[in-house]
């Protein structure tokens, strides 16, 4: 039988000098496939050059491979997004969503308001939503997702793969193009903790995508953020909040029994922020459900109980997404706008996100795996 094939996409540099140690290769190589693999972004062994051929061949031979992700769909939207399928050697398959001009979950983020007017500030923008696992177990009831139910986590690699398949499809050279990667894809990236982060690491490090440019965003599993406050390489912070008090947020996000909004808040409290860094507060507005002018009054409570820290605290207002077997409403553009009026008249720094290929089941919450769509496919 043939021996399954081992990805060397997903291992860092202490593991590929491990690897290639055992085969009595200098540490260099080590340095020079992580700089292939990542930097360079190669797709086959036979793209990795600065490899004498029968080192290679060698790698052939004990069965690695570079990756195993493959772009399986592609779903064009009018507004320019595409939603991209990319399927895994065991026959799964996430959403990665590639946003040309960035998403607008940036907007009036503090890194970007001081930062310097640079060349690289004026470079074309992008934003990438990428998954951390095969559907999700915390069956928000909002959420297209959660109809997938949990199928299985991602590996580090799979994480990576899927940025690299983008960025590949795109020609994207990060030197030119200013790319954002947001963790707001299929899945709860903090019930993946160790591979999520890891993927972290391998894109800074590897890829080359700095970690102000990263956004992670959480339903609330709380023990998480304590942990990523203290890593040393890691993404900024989202938090799903989604409702203003309990009772509405345990029937919205069920977790919430066991994680509340205070325990949020203190853990939001207690998370280290960087130099101009602040912590969102995502916020889905369901029409007639958490939008009302009561419901932004006790968001502004909420914030307000940052104490000092509120003013690190911003939102971002998603008007819901609809889609299938959901039955939620969308709000209309004047009760958001007057909810975001609300929040910013407390003087709450407050964004609408704008919506992203709603037409090819692109959008936040809307990542099903739909295949079966009218609009263009490319
Ligand atoms: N699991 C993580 C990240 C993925 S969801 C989390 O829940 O935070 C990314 C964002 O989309 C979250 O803020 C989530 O609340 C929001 N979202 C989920 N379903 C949505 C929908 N149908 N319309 C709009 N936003 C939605
Ligand atoms: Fe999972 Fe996030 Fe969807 Fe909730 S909103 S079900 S945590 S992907």
């Amino acid at each position: 039988m043939r021996a399954a094939a081992q990805e060397i996409l997903g291992l860092d540099i202490q593991e590929l000098t491990g690897l290639l140690k055992e085969w009595g290769e200098p540490r260099y190589r080590a340095k020079q496939l992580f700089e292939a693999v990542y930097k360079q972004r190669v797709t086959s062994l036979d793209e990795i050059t600065v490899f004498p051929k029968p080192l290679r061949d060698q790698l052939k031979e004990k069965h690695l491979q570079v990756s195993g992700a493959r772009v399986e769909k592609k779903f064009l939207s009018s507004d320019g997004t595409i939603r991209y399928l990319i399927g895994f050697a065991d026959g799964q398959s996430v959403e990665t969503v590639w946003m040309p001009e960035g998403d607008d979950g940036e907007a009036g983020d503090g890194s970007e308001a001081g930062e310097e007017e640079t060349a690289a500030r004026r470079r074309p923008r992008a934003t990438i939503c990428v998954s951390s696992q095969v559907g999700c177990a915390v069956n928000c009831k909002f959420c297209m997702t959660a109809l997938l139910g949990l199928k299985r986590n991602l590996s580090a690699g799979e994480i990576v793969a899927q940025i690299t398949s983008v960025l590949n499809d795109h020609n994207v050279d990060l030197k030119e193009r200013r790319i954002n990667l947001v963790f707001m894809g299929q899945g709860e990236p903090f019930n993946n903790y160790d591979n999520f982060i890891k993927a972290v690491r391998l894109l800074v490090k590897g890829v080359g995508i700095a970690e102000s440019r990263m956004t992670a965003s959480t339903s609330g599993i709380v023990p998480k953020i304590y942990d990523l406050g203290k890593e040393e390489i890691r993404p900024k912070l989202a938090i799903s909040l989604n409702a203003s008090n309990d009772e509405e947020r345990t029937k919205l996000i069920p977790i919430n029994k066991k994680w509340d909004i205070a325990a949020l808040v203190e853990a939001a409290k207690a998370f280290p922020l960087r130099k101009r860094e602040n912590i969102t507060f995502e916020y889905v507005l369901l029409e007639g459900e958490n939008d009302s002018i009561e419901n932004a009054k006790e968001v502004i409570d909420i914030v307000n109980s940052f104490g000092e820290r509120a003013s690190r605290v911003k939102l971002n207002l998603i008007a819901w997404n609809a889609g299938p077997e959901i039955a939620f409403h969308t709000p209309e553009d004047s009760r958001v706008h007057a909810f975001q009026k609300a929040i910013r008249d407390a003087g709450i720094p407050a964004f609408i996100r704008r919506p992203r290929g709603r037409d090819i089941y692109a959008a936040c919450g809307q990542l099903k795996r739909i295949v079966t769509i009218e609009p263009a496919t490319v």
